[in-house]
């Protein structure tokens, strides 16, 4: 399966995926940035697959049903959500055409019915993972998030990671603050600084990457727990407390 990044707005990528003969898209907030692909691809639109409600990932759908009528259009069960044709939840395969298959994984936190799309040895997932940092919370608990967090983190540490924001170096200023040590961590910003100066995307990242260096799926790290609880004042036990104390902090900063 052939990815391509697509970026729009201001650090969002959109996802276009060669399935057989024609291109499936991830998220395409914006129908412009996708019918200037399909234009020079010279392909035609086949599926659109939605993560979740927010503007930034839905707001070119309505434009891009008009113009191809005949794409299924497939996401959670969410009134917020306009004009699917096939609604998915947790354990649902969706198979496009050529060797596009996936898994639907349900990830709440950043939103009540966030999924996330895995297949292939790669996963796009919206805003609930990012390299270095994850979504916030806006709907759901600290601990539902965390629990969308750690089915991710279980998927095979080569799985190539879509996530649907270039946020890696803005958090990356945390995750130091947090897990200053962490030589895999120095590293990984340090390539990202590189790759970023070349204005290329430090999307996709992987599971194993992010096990090593990113705060949020290291929650149970005697140096993450460590600063956690400094900066809640007092000795957190669980890492539920120390998810919920990392979220918190991040949102300050
Ligand atoms: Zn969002
Ligand atoms: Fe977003």
């Amino acid at each position: 399966m052939h990815v391509t990044l697509l970026p729009a707005f201001s650090d969002n990528y959109l996802f276009a995926l060669r399935c057989g003969s024609g291109i499936a898209v991830v998220d395409p907030g914006d129908a412009d940035v996708i019918e200037h692909h399909l234009k020079d691809t010279g392909q035609a639109l086949s599926a659109i697959l939605i993560t979740h409600h927010h503007p930034d990932h839905i707001g070119g759908m309505a434009r891009l049903a008009a113009r191809w009528p005949d794409a299924r259009r497939i996401g959670p069960d969410d009134a917020r959500i306009p004009s699917l044709t096939e609604v998915v939840t947790d354990g649902n395969r969706v198979t496009l055409d050529g060797d596009c298959v996936f898994e639907v994984m349900a990830t709440p936190g950043h939103t009540r019915t966030h999924v996330v799309y895995h297949g292939d040895g790669q996963v796009f997932c919206g805003d609930v993972l990012f390299s270095l940092g994850c979504g916030r919370v806006f709907e759901g608990s600290a601990d539902e998030m965390l629990a969308s967090l750690d089915r991710l983190a279980a998927l095979p540490s080569d799985t190539r990671v879509y996530c649907a924001h270039e946020y890696t170096l803005r958090n990356a200023g945390f995750a130091l603050a947090v897990d200053p040590g962490n030589q895999d961590l120095q590293q990984r910003v340090a390539d990202v600084r590189a790759l970023r100066d070349e204005h290329q995307p430090s999307i996709p990242t992987d599971i194993g990457s992010e096990l090593r260096c990113n705060p949020f799926l290291r929650c149970d790290d005697p140096q993450v727990k460590a600063a956690a609880s400094i900066h809640a004042a007092c000795e957190l036990q669980t890492r539920s407390e120390v998810f919920a104390t990392l979220r918190a902090w991040k949102n300050l900063c």
